[in-house]
């Protein structure tokens, strides 16, 4: 008989930067176990991607990126497909309500043309010299919409979910109908009926019904819409074997006893995997501010990130400029380019010549960079404390490193990340904005800033959550097991 078709998954990450970094995560711990992976980007974020990536080596059957859309990754066996996203080219891709809609309408075709045409392909060599193959199995990130589960049914192939948040949040999609029942939320639509926070069971995180994710990216006329997607989620999600989630059981162990259908598999890094893309869609990674740090002393630097798409208004970015020229300490500080509103980078007067520029005048204690490679960031032991937005990615890395945190969200799920941080895991302070100006002050930034670092308790506990997330993805570990155990079952 012939050999049974080598296993080969379609990964759809949802086209946002905190998402295609998870899930090109899984594609790898995927290919690191001998399955063939087509990674399928938007057409707009495959240009990001590719263009981040540092010149790919050029090897025997391999095409660059834009000949089709497709990129070799000879023996890592997993190739970059674009699909459009049915957005014109200057449309608003934050609109992530719109984008989420368009997405079902033009990309559910495509993929599932990807997927009835891959058995043809058979023809097409890679690297290795042998061809891709068949699709067998789509791993789609939940948050890209049930059409992608749907596409696998339709084709016969097997289909898994990933959650790039907190077993949490997921927790609370799939409390939905309970939700429903006990008067938190909206039927309808899914907007908050209380202002009162909830929590599905005693030790899991407090939530507050107005940051569900629903409730913060729909908009009144899409907001129906939108939670009429939640809810075929909630239901389609019984079809599918395995939800599975970028996080590890001894971070949130009672959510995942509680919802046994969730399982941990992180913390996915890419940092740990050297040489090989990871879908960052900002170029250049700034590779001079590890030289920087190398020049800090051990435990000295503050990092200050806020993932990719948090805006900051004017008045609270410069606040925050200050803030960290308080605290006397060496920092490293992304500024994206559109990380204030308007896009205008106005710094207080004379803080770049006080505190960034170096030489006679300048203190050079601060370093400020477009984007940074912030997984090598984070491992740096130069780094004693990350001032962060509470991004699910973020949380995961700065665990990873054992860095403590100084907890600042802005958005949906990153409330919940913070009271896991400062609430149930003790490892970081809130940053609590001022009732009167409704700023978060320079001088609480700095205080903050020195409780975290001057706090030994919280560096302890960190670091042995640190050892945890750690053993959990060695060989032997309860996520590395997950994750075989979900190879298995799509290899069979
Ligand atoms: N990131 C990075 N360099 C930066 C800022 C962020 O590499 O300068 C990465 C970070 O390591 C994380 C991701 O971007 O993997 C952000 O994801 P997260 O979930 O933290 O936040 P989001 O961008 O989704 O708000």
């Amino acid at each position: 008989p012939p050999p049974p078709a080598r296993p080969h998954a379609l990964v759809i990450p949802f086209p946002a930067q905190g998402h295609v970094i998870p899930l090109m995560e899984v594609a790898h711990a995927l290919a690191d176990r001998g399955v063939a992976v087509t990674f399928v980007n938007t057409e707009f974020n495959h240009g990001r991607v590719v263009a981040a990536m540092p010149a790919p080596p050029r090897r025997n059957g391999e095409t660059a990126a834009g000949g089709g859309g497709k990129l070799g990754m000879g023996r890592n066996r997993i190739r970059l497909v674009a699909v459009p996203d049915g957005m014109g080219p200057d449309e608003d891709r934050n609109n992530l309500l719109r984008l989420t809609v368009l997405m079902q309408e033009h990309m559910a075709p495509r993929v599932e043309e990807l997927i009835r045409r891959s058995g043809e392909e058979e023809a097409a060599v890679d690297g290795d010299g042998d061809g891709w193959g068949r699709i067998t199995c789509v791993v789609t990130d939940y948050n890209v919409g049930m059409w992608a589960l749907d596409v696998a049914r339709r084709t016969g192939v097997k289909s898994a979910a990933v959650w790039p948040a907190s077993a949490a949040v997921m927790a609370s999609i799939l409390s939905v109908p309970e939700l429903i029942r006990d008067k938190i939320i909206d039927a309808q639509d899914g907007s908050a009926l209380t202002q009162e926070a909830f929590q599905l069971s005693p030790d899991m995180p407090v939530m507050h019904p107005a940051h569900l994710a629903w409730n913060c990216i729909g908009n009144d006329e899409g907001q129906e819409l939108l939670f009429s997607c939640v809810l075929a989620g909630v239901r389609a999600i019984d079809e599918c074997d395995y939800i599975l989630c970028n996080s590890f059981r001894g971070a949130e162990a009672s959510t995942f006893a509680r919802f046994p259908k969730i399982f941990p598999v992180g913390p996915l890094l890419t940092g740990e995997r050297p040489g090989k893309p990871v879908g960052h869609f900002w170029r250049p990674e700034d590779g001079a501010c590890m030289l920087w740090l190398d020049a800090q002393p051990v435990r000295s630097v503050v990092y200050v990130a806020f993932g990719s798409f948090t805006v900051f208004d004017r008045r609270q970015f410069q606040e925050l400029a200050l803030g960290l020229e308080l605290t006397g300490r060496p920092f490293l500080w992304v500024v994206r380019p559109d990380i204030v509103h308007g896009d205008v980078h106005e710094y207080p007067d004379g803080f770049l010549d006080r505190v960034v520029a170096s030489g006679i005048n300048g203190g050079g204690r601060g370093k400020l960079v477009a984007w940074a490679p912030q997984q090598r960031v984070l491992a740096h032991p130069a780094v004693a404390c990350f001032v962060s937005h509470c991004g699910w990615n973020s949380t995961m890395e700065g665990i990873r490193n054992g860095v403590p945190f100084v907890a600042w969200p802005y958005f949906a799920d990153q409330f919940v990340n913070r009271a896991y941080i400062c609430d149930i895991w003790r490892v970081g302070l809130p940053a609590v904005a001022d009732e009167k100006s409704g700023m978060v002050t320079k001088e609480h930034i700095a205080g903050r800033v020195e409780e975290v670092m001057g706090d030994a308790g919280m560096r302890e506990r960190v670091q042995a959550m640190m050892v945890v997330a750690h053993e959990s993805v060695q060989e032997g570990g309860c996520s590395h097991g997950n994750f075989d155990m979900f190879v298995d079952s799509i290899m069979s």
